[in-house]
Parts: C-alpha cells; sequence; structure tokens
C-alpha cells in the first residue's frame, strides 16, 4: 500500500492521457495520477424482487425495507435483514440481525438492541473501530473499556502500515 490519506476528499476525477488525474482536498490537498481508480462509495438498496409490490412490505423514502426491532415488515411473514434495511451496512450486522430472525421464527422472543456495532474493516492487517449507539451514548465503563482497546490496537495497525 503506497498511502493512506486521512479526512480527504476526492473532488475531481479527469481521464488524460497518462491515466486518471485525481485531485484531492482536505487533509491532503493536490492531485496525483492513476492507472486505474475503484470507485466504492454511493450504495443504494436493491429491493426490486418481483411481487414485492403486491405485499404489504413498505419501502421509505430512500428505497429501504421498513422493518421493525424484530426485522419484521408490514407483511406479517416477510422479514428483512441486512444492507436492505438501511444503515450501518456491515457483514457482520447482518449475520447477527439473519441469526436474530432464525431465533424468532424458531419462537425465541428476541428483538434488535444495537449497542455497539464494530465497524470491520476487511483488509490486512484487520483494522477495527468501535462507537457507541442508542442508550450507551453516555458514559459506560464496559463499552468505554472495550473502546480504547479497539482505538490502541487500531492504532498499533496503522503504524504498522506506515512502517
Ligand atoms: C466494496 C465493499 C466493501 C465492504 N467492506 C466491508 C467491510 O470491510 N466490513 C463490513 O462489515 N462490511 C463491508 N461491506 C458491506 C458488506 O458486504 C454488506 O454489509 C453485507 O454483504 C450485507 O449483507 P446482505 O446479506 O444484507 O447483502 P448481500 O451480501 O449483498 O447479499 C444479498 C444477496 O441477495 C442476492 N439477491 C439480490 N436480489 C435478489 C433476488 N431478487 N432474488 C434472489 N437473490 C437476490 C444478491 O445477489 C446477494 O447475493 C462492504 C461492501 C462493499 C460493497
Amino acid at each position: 500500500m503506497k498511502a493512506v490519506m486521512l479526512e480527504t476528499r476526492v473532488v475531481q476525477m479527469k481521464a488524460e492521457p497518462a491515466g486518471i488525474r485525481v485531485t484531492f482536498d482536505g487533509g491532503q490537498s493536490g492531485d496525483a495520477v492513476f492507472d486505474r481508480v475503484l470507485v466504492a462509495v454511493g450504495r443504494r438498496p436493491n429491493a426490486s424482487v418481483p411481487g414485492l409490490d403486491r405485499t404489504q412490505v413498505r419501502l421509505d423514502e430512500r428505497g429501504f425495507i421498513v422493518v421493525d426491532e424484530q426485522m419484521r415488515t408490514a407483511e406479517p411473514s416477510i422479514f428483512a435483514i441486512g444492507d436492505v434495511v438501511g444503515e450501518p451496512m456491515l457483514a457482520h450486522r447482518a449475520m447477527a440481525q439473519g441469526e436474530m430472525v432464525a431465533e424468532i421464527v424458531a419462537g425465541r422472543r428476541r428483538a434488535w438492541d444495537k449497542r455497539c456495532i464494530p465497524a470491520v474493516c476487511f483488509t490486512d492487517p484487520e483494522i477495527v473501530a468501535s462507537y457507541v449507539l442508542g442508550r450507551f451514548r453516555e458514559p459506560h465503563e464496559e463499552v468505554e473499556a472495550l473502546v480504547e482497546r479497539a482505538a490502541d490496537e487500531t492504532e498499533r495497525l496503522i503504524a504498522q502500515l506506515d512502517e
């Protein structure tokens, strides 16, 4: 990896004979020419399941499926989990919601109680950031300690990348 540019936005991309000129702004402003650019921002839900419009399932104004805290849609027999129900769009969150729905369908009493969802980056080495959601927004000893540990580990890994 050549560089990690923090707090920096891409403001322009222009094709030139030598490659694609990318202009940056913020933490590191300026421009550079690259052979290839992979754009991995800007995701939208794909809720175009055939027949969904003949159910009571509701979509919000951005096209995400509307669910309650048990991932139930307005159609009693249809649950929805993962990216299609909105942010944060993370793999382990989708898996946890899937497991929870399986338990609910099996008759267990469960609800989606998001206290702290780690933001996991599938890189090598893996970098993990943790943040606190919902009712634990107020200082909470156990969660604070966990976040601190994750932050220390992230810093250590970033230092390794810089070496
Ligand atoms: C570039 C990129 C990087 C990412 N990095 C991370 C990361 O570092 N950490 C992290 O946690 N998450 C990351 N994510 C997000 C993570 O991949 C998603 O949050 C996760 O895959 C969501 O799972 P899902 O089951 O909701 O949806 P998906 O994994 O998208 O699965 C949906 C499946 O449904 C199928 N499908 C769609 N329509 C139909 C249909 N009509 N009939 C049948 N099947 C259908 C699709 O083909 C797909 O296989 C990243 C995503 C992207 C795009």
